[in-house]
């Protein structure tokens, strides 16, 4: 049974954003490694040490600032990696916020679902 589908072209890393919890390549997400000197952005995805992965979106930066990223990386982030990371998450675009939008907008949807 088990021998079925075992033909993968390729084999692609999946990883989670620890802001949504989404599973997808990890070239599709950014790298945060806990180093001796505190926590970083790892843009080439080399340093050494626990790393964990965030969307290139405020959006997940947000979720993950606010604590998913310590938890996944087990440290506890220092005011001053905070103000870095932030810094660098100012530079990300917005993206990724069509849950907080629908709200407001998919209130017509809601008749249709309230038949379920
Ligand atoms: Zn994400």
């Amino acid at each position: 049974m088990a021998a079925k589908n075992r033909v993968k072209p390729k084999h692609i890393p999946q990883r989670t954003c620890v802001g949504c919890r989404e599973v997808l390549p990890k070239r599709n997400l950014i790298r945060l490694v806990k180093t001796e000197d505190g926590v970083r952005v790892d843009l080439s995805g080399k340093l050494p040490g626990r790393g964990a992965y965030l969307h290139d979106q405020k959006s997940c930066w947000r979720r993950g600032l606010n604590g998913t990223l310590a938890k996944a990386l087990r440290t506890t982030i220092s005011e001053q990696d905070l103000t870095a990371l932030i810094a660098y998450m100012e530079g990300l675009p917005d993206g990724g916020t069509q849950d907080e939008d629908s709200q407001a907008e998919d209130s017509s949807d809601e008749d249709h679902r309230m038949v379920n």
